[in-house]
């Protein structure tokens, strides 16, 4: 495979999880892949060392530093902003700042990096946000301050494909359901909860959210723009 040779792919946060089979994935097609971790390092390096591509730290909470990252990768063909946190629990037992820190993370730094690649993205480039299917629809309680982060997706999506539509830069996100990552393990508590409510009983797997993600970025996908691509076995049908 070497549908991205040539092509630039920045991801953000690319460490574990379904960030990782993003990189691979790109990486695996031939692109030149600059992906960002926050914790992960030693994640990062193992991954850099066995795809090819190039670790850098940058926390996404820090809005600057995301700024400067998108700048300093120069123009790239492929933007993926993957890097979210998922806090959940009592709303009225949550901590203020660590809400607030979601936020940046999960929809400030979406929207600045998108805007920000955006500048010197060629035209016909592709920016893909990681948003998730609670955008949609909020199944169970305790996820309220995670799913507005997920709702804001969408519209800055929505908009953002209509700013960018007349450079042929499409604006997309791919809406996961339960991924079996550090995040969701596949034998951890939500197994329970969110079973009941899906036509297929299982985990997805990150590769499966990398492909749907590869689809958008590739040229088959050229005309889909300002979309929701939910992947979550029928959670939401
Ligand atoms: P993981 O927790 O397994 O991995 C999260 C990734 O994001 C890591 O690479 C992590 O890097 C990075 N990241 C987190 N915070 C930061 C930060 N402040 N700065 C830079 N990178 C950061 O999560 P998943 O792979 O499961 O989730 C990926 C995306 O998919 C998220 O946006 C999540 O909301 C979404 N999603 C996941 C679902 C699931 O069931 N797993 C369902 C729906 C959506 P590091 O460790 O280096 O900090």
């Amino acid at each position: 495979m070497a549908g991205f040779q040539g092509k630039s792919v920045l991801v953000l946060g690319g460490s574990r999880g379904i960030g990782a089979a993003i990189v691979r994935r790109f990486a695996a097609e031939g692109a030149a892949v600059t992906f960002t971790y926050a914790g992960s390092r030693e994640a990062a390096e193992r991954l850099a060392a066995e795809t090819g591509s190039t670790a850098v730290a940058t926390d996404s909470a820090d809005r600057d530093a995301v700024i400067a990252r998108v700048r300093d990768s120069g123009p790239l063909d492929v933007l993926v902003v993957n890097a979210g946190v998922a806090m959940m629990g009592d709303p009225l037992e949550l901590e203020a700042d660590a809400v607030d820190r979601m936020i940046r993370i999960n929809v400030a730094a979406p929207y600045h990096a998108a805007v920000e690649a955006a500048r010197r993205m060629p035209e016909g480039g592709r920016i893909v946000v990681i948003g998730s299917n609670v955008g949609d629809h909020v199944g169970f309680p305790g996820i309220a301050a995670y799913a507005l982060t997920k709702s804001a997706v969408q519209g800055l999506v929505r908009g953002l494909a209509r700013d960018f539509g007349p450079r042929s830069i499409t604006v997309n996100a791919v809406q996961p359901g339960p991924v079996d990552t550090d995040m969701n393990p596949a034998d951890g508590p939500l197994k329970d909860i969110v079973y009941g409510q899906m036509a297929i009983k299982r985990h997805g797997q990150p590769d499966e959210i990398a492909g749907m993600v590869a689809w958008l970025a590739g040229p088959e996908a050229s005309f889909v723009t300002g979309a929701m691509h939910t992947i979550d076995g029928g959670f939401g049908a």
